[in-house]
């Protein structure tokens, strides 16, 4: 049986946000680089956040010209603190 392979410079496994975000810092350094993101879910973000709690910290970090544009959003964002299993949130 003959098997087609493709070679890549770097392979990220898993489609979640460390791996999403690895694999668009790596073609930011490097666009020539050949990545390629293997995800076992149905889809990209099949598995990703889900409690409408979200620090756009790292995500402006990561694409610092759309965090121009996006800057509305940081009001909206709930103060949240983290005490051990709880989580309190201040609209
Ligand atoms: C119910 C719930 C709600 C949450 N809500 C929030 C929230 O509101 N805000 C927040 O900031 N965080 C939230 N989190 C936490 C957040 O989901 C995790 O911190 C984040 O997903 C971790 O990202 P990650 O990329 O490290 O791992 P993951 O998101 O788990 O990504 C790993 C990916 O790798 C894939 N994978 C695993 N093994 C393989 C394999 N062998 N081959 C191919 N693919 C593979 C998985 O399918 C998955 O998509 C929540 C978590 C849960 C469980």
């Amino acid at each position: 049986m003959e098997r087609e392979s493709i070679e890549y410079d770097v392979v990220v496994v898993g489609g979640g946000p460390s791996g999403l975000a690895s694999a668009c810092k790596l073609k930011q350094l490097n666009p020539n680089l050949s990545v390629c993101l293997l995800e076992k879910g149905a889809e990209i973000g099949s598995h990703i956040l889900s409690g409408a709690v979200f620090e756009p910290k790292t995500l402006f970090d990561l694409f610092p010209e759309d965090a121009k544009t996006v800057q509305h959003l940081k009001p909206l964002l709930p103060k949240t603190t983290f005490t051990g299993l709880l989580t309190i949130t201040k609209v």
